[in-house]
């Protein structure tokens, strides 16, 4: 079962990628453990991408795509994997494309978790901060019983900056743009599955178990 996990901010991707991970017993590889393990482990690419983080810099794509080959080649890959936040680009994903040959392996799916703008953009401005106490709200998911009213200590809400939707708006923005050559690319090369992410949790999760459900068939 080895899987690519694609989806907005917001999608729910953290979510389903902890369902998928824990029933079907594959490891995550998220791009960030990828790197804090190589780093730890002291690899000669660990290290090389340490010494860019170190300087504020980029990973250069050579480097990243070794820790990938190193990572996808371990014992723990053998029956499958969920790789989440990596290919990002076109370049990436033929790099991985050739990894996985080498390796006498192929990608089955690629999950996209879609969820429509509009309500990404609910989910993602929908934060609200207490001022007095810090406790977290929003709107959609954990309403505070009085709007603008914190439960706990009757503090006043507020939202974060970063949360504004010019700001959301933006970062959503630069994700499409980038997501868009990629599930082209996995299209094309037939990969490409779409999993409504407008509904709810679980019910998501049941949609990519009755796609996965074939795999096994
Ligand atoms: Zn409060």
């Amino acid at each position: 079962m080895n899987l690519v996990l694609m989806g907005l901010p917001g999608a729910g991707k953290g979510t389903q990628a902890e369902k998928i991970v824990e029933n079907y017993g594959i490891p995550h590889i998220s791009t960030g453990d990828m790197f804090r393990a190589a780093m730890k482990e002291g690899t000669e690419l660990g290290l090389k991408a340490k010494s860019f983080m170190d300087q504020g810099a980029l990973v250069p794509d050579e480097v990243t795509i070794g820790i990938v080959r190193e990572r996808l080649s371990k014992d723990d890959c053998q029956t499958g994997f969920l790789l989440d936040g990596f290919p990002r680009t076109v370049p990436q994903a033929e790099a991985l494309e050739n990894i996985l040959t080498e390796l006498g392996k192929k990608i089955d799916y690629v999950l996209n978790i879609d969820v429509d703008q509009d309500i990404l953009m609910d989910r993602l401005t929908g934060r609200r901060i207490c001022k007095d106490c810090g406790a977290t709200y929003h709107l959609v998911f954990n309403p505070p019983a009085q709007e603008g009213v914190c439960n706990r200590c009757g503090g006043e809400l507020y939202q974060r900056a970063d949360d504004n939707e010019e700001t959301v708006k933006n970062r959503l923005h630069v994700n499409i743009e980038q997501a868009k050559p990629l599930l082209d690319f996995y299209e094309t090369k037939g990969y490409l599955r779409n999993i409504d992410g407008q509904q709810d949790i679980n019910k998501v999760f049941v949609d990519i178990e009755s796609l996965l459900g074939g795999l096994n068939a």
